[in-house]
């Protein structure tokens, strides 16, 4: 679909960016077992702290790891804080004195079965892991069991009050998510598994903890997503309307690798009663470039002069051509490359652009007027009074604009987490909704 007239064409093609896809590996693995645990990155690299308190109930049990292991010792304190020195971490009372300390290439254990740690304004099951990391500050970093990590991870995905086999189906998405960073060794070089943010998953310990998302994590413990035999690469996204995106057309992925992440078909999703479910924004064509990513915008020259794109049957556009006014060309092949572009425009690649003429204060007046003197064209339109959905206005002319009209909110890979729930609610079974969204898996229990 080209967007005729909106932008006038030049052809010269001094500049071709294509958009390399997001690459996954898969490879068998052996599962692991259900006791093994996860550790989770709380902090790392150059944004962690130089010194943080951790705090407990009922004391601490205490060791250094490394090449040999000290025994745990116990500590009856309420508080103990780290220090980052050199190329070492040490721990020391609140009173300021010295407890142990930590080399490079070892880890401060901090535990205590009959009390959750406190490090800030979170708390956390299991255990604390503190080391010296190449920035010289200090990782912060949570080991627990694979159900607690997905006990601290339920909260942010979902509602607590929504039904139980959303709940359910989301935790077992989560848990092998999890499981699958861990094998994948996302985090390996930083010292854990899977970090605490958005770029893996978000995880809070149990400050947002709920009985419902506790429980839908106990009634699925250790099962995960499985592909013959192999852990899934289980993607989930917020919402995407009736359809998703295949995993090949949204980040470039081999799709015989991924037979289960093809674009999944789910008329219970009612997108338009949900928030961002359909969305609309409407922009003047020489605005585009100010909405556009930063990392774009600083490669453009002068202004978006053409855009031209395809969108799939399912909705999705996964094919773009950007044309600015030197005449450079950016391609772009991936359905998530196209959305990363269009910056704050867009919700999802699952959209279209059409063009409108709108009244603008600030725009050059032209256009047809049809009297009984004949038809002819004007620029003095100034005065003429409108109505939008703000109220009535004083016109000073039309401004050409795009609209973008899309449906769905996120990358539109794997499971939907508004259609899953729309799925609970329609009565369908947390398996029921993961074969929908993952065809082709099984779900297995975990040794
Ligand atoms: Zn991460």
């Amino acid at each position: 679909m080209r967007l005729s007239g909106l932008f006038s064409k030049l052809t010269a093609a001094a500049l071709v960016f294509t958009i390399s896809a997001f690459a996954y590996n898969a490879f068998s693995q052996e599962l692991p077992k259900q006791s093994d645990a996860i550790c989770v990155g709380i902090s790392y690299g150059s944004s962690a702290p130089e010194s943080i308190e951790i705090k407990s109930e009922c004391g601490f049990e205490i060791a250094v790891f490394g090449d040999t292991q000290t025994e745990f010792t116990h500590y009856d304190l309420s508080s103990v804080t780290a220090k980052a020195s050199g190329a070492s971490v040490s721990l020391s009372t609140k009173l300021g004195g010295s407890i142990l300390s930590a080399g490079k290439g070892k880890k401060i254990i901090i535990s205590n079965e009959n009390s959750l740690l406190k490090v800030g304004n979170s708390s956390y099951r299991g255990k604390i892991q503190l080391f010296i990391n190449s920035n010289g500050k200090i990782s912060v970093v949570n080991e627990l069991s694979l159900d607690d990590y997905v006990k601290g991870v339920l909260p942010y995905e979902v509602f607590s009050s929504w039904n139980t086999e959303i709940l359910k189906a989301m935790a077992v998405v989560a848990r092998t998510y999890a499981v699958r960073t861990k094998l994948s060794g996302t985090h390996a070089s930083d010292g854990f598994d899977i970090c605490a943010t958005t770029h893996c998953q978000t995880y809070g310990g149990t400050t947002r903890e709920t009985e419902s998302t506790n429980n839908a994590v106990s009634e699925t413990s250790g099962f995960i997503i499985t592909y013959n035999g192999d852990v899934a690469t289980t993607p989930y996204h917020g919402s995407s309307g009736y359809f998703t995106e295949s995993v090949s057309s949204g980040w470039g992925s081999n799709a015989e690798l991924f037979p289960y992440l093809t674009s999944a078909y789910n008329p219970y999703e009612d997108y338009r009663s949900i928030s961002n479910g359909k969305w609309e924004n409407v922009v003047p064509k020489n605005d585009i470039i100010n909405h556009v990513s930063s990392y774009y915008k600083s490669k453009i020259s002068g202004n978006i002069t053409d855009i031209s794109y395809e969108r799939q049957e399912n909705g999705y556009v996964n094919s773009m051509t950007v044309t600015d006014s030197s005449g450079n060309v950016f391609k772009f092949n991936t359905s998530s490359s196209v959305r990363s572009f269009f910056g704050d425009l867009v919700k999802s690649a699952n959209f279209g652009i059409a063009e409108t003429y709108i009244p603008s204060e600030r725009a050059t007046p032209a256009i047809t007027v049809i009297s009984a003197d004949g038809t002819y064209e004007t620029t003095n339109i100034n005065g003429y009074t409108y109505v939008d959905a703000q109220g009535e206005k004083t016109c000073s002319g039309f401004e050409s604009v795009c609209v973008f009209d899309g449906i769905g909110n996120g990358h539109g890979i794997g499971l939907s987490q508004y259609g899953a729930k729309f799925m609970a609610d329609a009565g369908f079974t947390y398996d029921e909704i993961i074969s929908t969204y993952f065809p082709g898996t099984e779900i297995t229990i975990l040794e």
